[in-house]
């Protein structure tokens, strides 16, 4: 499979490695927002969050809190964004999923835009967008097992 992510996880391609372990592997970024930025991934080839495996994403997350530590306590940062594209239209470029790590600082030159007034919900669109995204939870929870 022509995947850069497989590729650094069989060792076809160099990686600075943060942890690694059966089912994961955290590396920094070739093209880091601050230094120290790392991506965390399942080892397994998944596309996005819609394919991948529960169980090792749980692990994923005790990986991502870990490394924020480290970076926090080994290099000073305070504050970061966890950040995780799915698909293209969301800026998703290499097709094996991955959680960014984003170290902050207080004047670097990340720009993070979000319209601060958001698209608006006509009366009672929202209670329907909750109930229905509600009984989709119940119903699709079945199969989050593999
Ligand atoms: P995304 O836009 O979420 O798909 O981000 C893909 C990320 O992978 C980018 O931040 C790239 O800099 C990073 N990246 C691509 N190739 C490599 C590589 N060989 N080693 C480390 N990071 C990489
Ligand atoms: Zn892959």
């Amino acid at each position: 499979m022509d995947c850069v992510f497989c590729k650094i996880v069989s060792g076809d391609l160099p990686k600075a490695t943060v942890y690694e372990d059966e089912n994961l592997l955290a590396f920094l970024d070739i093209v880091p927002v601050n230094k120290g930025h790392t991506l965390v991934i399942p080892k397994k080839h998944y596309p996005t969050i819609l394919d991948a495996n529960p169980e090792e994403m749980a692990g994923l997350v005790k990986v991502l809190k870990v490394v924020a530590l480290g970076l926090k306590e080994e290099f000073g940062y305070e504050a970061f964004n966890i950040h995780q594209n799915n698909g293209s239209t969301a800026g998703q470029v290499v097709d094996h999923i991955h959680f960014h790590i984003w170290p902050r600082t207080a004047h670097d030159r990340m720009e993070i835009v979000f319209p601060n007034d958001g698209v608006s919900y006509e009366d009672g669109e929202m209670e329907h967008f909750a109930q229905k995204l509600s009984r989709a939870y119940d119903n699709l929870r079945l199969g989050l097992g593999s």
